[in-house]
């Protein structure tokens, strides 16, 4: 099927193809007619299947209706979890909207970089704003701009911008939105809870959901290898010498993790680098972009990476230390096998991780096979079921606890600033 077929203009049929985009993916076929005519929506497909054209490719032919209004008032707004996804969604509109009739201007706005060039920016005005909520908050206290004209909301990834670490920034910009406007969810996962609320803010939702078939499946395959925590490293090495893995992200659960498996990484000459929230925004979008031109053979990450980062042919995705929730496995284990290609996601578990692992398993409906590769068959003994984490005396412990638990071999303080 053509996308001219779901009822998109020449113009942004022809820049779909420039991008390489032959037929519409699933969640594409789905989402695109429902969008333009209008309707509300939730749209929940896999990891890499698409979703920024989804919304994109809409977004924009409704733009084009009606854009002869000067000055440009802003009329439709996305909002994304971090500064990189913010910068990538930006980028795709603007190819996506590079033949229209009526040029959009589309302006991208993100915090850890100087606010003035953006106020600058935004004097104009745009048709389209993509933005992470805080500096769009800090850009609204400026009277950089309004909200006033927003008839199209989008929020891309939106179980974790609709979750608590966003709330509160969420609500005072509901709160500045017209309550008459079109809003698009869209997200790989949205766990029930989230669901819920989403509910609320949508009126008469159409959900496209894109079940996961072996056709439109990434082909990601999963290998669980048993370790002990503190040969992690030195199986990665031993791993990338053997496998000649050239281009991995490296998940771990901390910015100082990030930061040493980076540097052990590096003593042992890798070509690696860490990327976390407390590099500035100048090293982030560099460590990404040298890394999206196969600069670095290894990064080093947060959760920070975990979500809409869209790195082509990246082959294999580590979970050195697991994730805390099944949701972020899915997002991690997502950086790779995007559009259809293959990937390999491998997750290091310790015995003192391992329930943590078959919790995350039991929400997934996964059930792996553990590996042992020789030389680094685990010893250590198995940490008992809520020991030193929480557990309470007297008590059978529950789920928190144990997931508490088999956390505690984990460092604390995940990457919260996105
Ligand atoms: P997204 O889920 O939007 O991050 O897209 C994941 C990847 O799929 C990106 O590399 C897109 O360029 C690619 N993509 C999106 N739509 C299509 C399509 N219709 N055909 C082929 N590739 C696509």
């Amino acid at each position: 099927m053509p996308f001219s077929a779901l009822g998109l203009s020449p113009e942004l049929a022809r820049a779909a193809g420039d991008l390489g985009f032959s037929t519409p993916t699933p969640i594409q076929v789905q989402a695109i007619p429902a969008i333009l005519r209008g309707a509300d929506l939730t749209g929940s497909a896999q990891t890499g299947s698409g979703k920024t054209a989804a919304f994109g490719l809409p977004l924009l032919q409704l733009l084009q209706q009606g854009r002869s209004q000067t000055p440009r008032r802003v009329r439709a707004l996305v909002l994304v979890p971090t500064r990189e996804l913010a910068a990538q969604v930006g980028e795709v509109l603007r190819s996506l909207g590079q033949h229209l009739p009526l040029p959009l201007r589309i302006a991208v706005v993100f915090g850890g970089v100087s606010i003035n060039p953006q106020m600058m920016g935004l004097r104009g005005g745009a048709d389209v704003v993509v933005a992470t909520p805080g500096r769009l908050l800090d850009l609204l206290d400026h009277n950089a701009l309004k909200l006033a004209s927003v008839e199209l909301l989008v929020l891309d990834e939106a179980d974790r911008l609709l979750d608590l670490g966003f709330a509160d920034e969420l609500q005072r910009l509901l709160a500045l939105l017209p309550a008459r406007r079109q809003t698009l969810f869209f997200s790989a996962t949205f766990p029930p809870d989230v669901q819920t609320l989403a509910e609320t803010l949508l009126r008469e939702p159409v959900r496209v959901e894109v079940p996961a078939t072996p056709d439109n499946t990434p082909g990601i395959l999963q290998r669980v290898i048993q370790v002990d925590a503190d040969k992690r490293t030195q199986l990665l090495r031993h791993l990338l010498k053997e496998s000649g893995w050239d281009r991995v992200l490296v998940f771990v659960a901390t910015r100082y993790a990030a930061e040493h498996v980076a540097w052990k990484l590096h003593q042992s000459g890798v070509f690696a680098t860490p990327f976390h929230g407390d590099l500035s925004q100048g090293k982030r979008a560099e460590v990404l972009a040298q890394f999206k031109n196969e600069q670095w053979d290894v990064v080093v990450t947060t959760d920070l990476a975990a979500r809409g980062i869209d790195i082509e042919q990246l082959p294999v995705v580590v979970n050195y230390d697991l994730p805390r929730s099944a949701v972020d496995y899915v997002h991690r284990i997502g950086r790779t096998g995007r559009a259809g290609e293959s990937g390999l996601a491998v997750s290091f578990v310790s015995n003192g991780t391992e329930a943590h692992f078959r919790l995350i398993e039991k929400r997934q409906n996964l059930s792996l096979p553990r590996e042992q590769l020789p030389g680094f068959e685990p010893t250590e003994a198995e940490a008992p079921v809520g020991a030193g984490a929480g557990g309470i005396k007297g008590k059978r412990p529950n789920k928190k606890d144990k997931l508490r638990a088999a956390q505690a071999s984990l460092d604390s303080g995940a990457d919260k600033s996105r």
